[in-house]
């Protein structure tokens, strides 16, 4: 008899490779099967026209979900800088408009922060991580926040996007600069997975 039970599969809609590798690290010791979308039949990426992350994650978790029929998790994160009101929070992904790449958002960041003292220039990462149920078609939400300090120069090649313009005070580096297990034990997007996880493994 074969007593194995089978792991809980969940989708991990991402086209983001630096957040999928962070996703994979962050639910290695979970218990669950993580496919992506590579698995399956392919879909027009998700547009992101919510007013809010946590509306963006629940877009994307639900019709990635819907069109693979399976528990899905997406998130959807970014940067809030204070000085700048917030930006580039949603548009994180699509700061200066399309084509652009990490190091040119990361210019465009560094242009708008250079007229302010170091001290002015708090921030934080946000992530809300959405779960979408296939049963009951129900969602929920997570959310993790970092907070830190932007920096007037690059530091650092580790991580993916802003992670080289982000401070962490208590490591007295920039996210850039540490390893993705020292990133993950603070990161906004492993705050936001432990919950998930947490909520896989006790209510469904
Ligand atoms: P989206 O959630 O796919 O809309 O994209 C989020 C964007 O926010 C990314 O493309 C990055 O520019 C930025 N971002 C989100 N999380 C991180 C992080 O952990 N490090 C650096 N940049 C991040």
């Amino acid at each position: 008899m074969n007593n194995k039970r089978k792991k809980t599969e969940l989708l991990v809609a991402t086209t983001n490779k630096g957040k999928m590798h962070e996703m994979q690290a962050l639910l290695a010791g979970s218990g669950l099967e993580v496919l992506n979308l590579g698995n399956f039949p392919k879909m027009d990426e998700v547009e992101e026209k919510g007013t809010s992350f946590r509306e963006n994650a629940i877009l994307k978790a639900e019709e990635y979900g819907k069109h693979c029929g399976l528990l899905t998790l997406a998130d959807d994160s970014g940067l809030e800088v204070d000085i700048l009101n917030g930006e580039p929070g949603i548009y994180s992904a699509r700061y200066g408009g399309p084509g652009k790449t990490d190091a040119d958002r990361n210019e465009l960041v560094l242009s708008k922060v250079k007229r302010y003292e170091d001290h002015q220039l708090t921030a934080r990462f946000r992530c809300v991580v959405a779960i979408w149920e296939p049963c009951s078609n129900k969602t929920q939400t997570f959310e993790g926040t970092v907070e830190g300090l932007i920096l007037k120069e690059l530091r650092g090649e580790q991580g993916f996007g802003y992670d080289p313009l982000f401070y962490f005070p208590p490591y007295g580096k920039t996210l850039g600069q540490v390893s993705r297990s020292e990133k993950e034990k603070i990161s906004h997007r492993g705050q936001a997975v432990r919950k998930a996880v947490k909520y896989i493994r006790t209510q469904l």
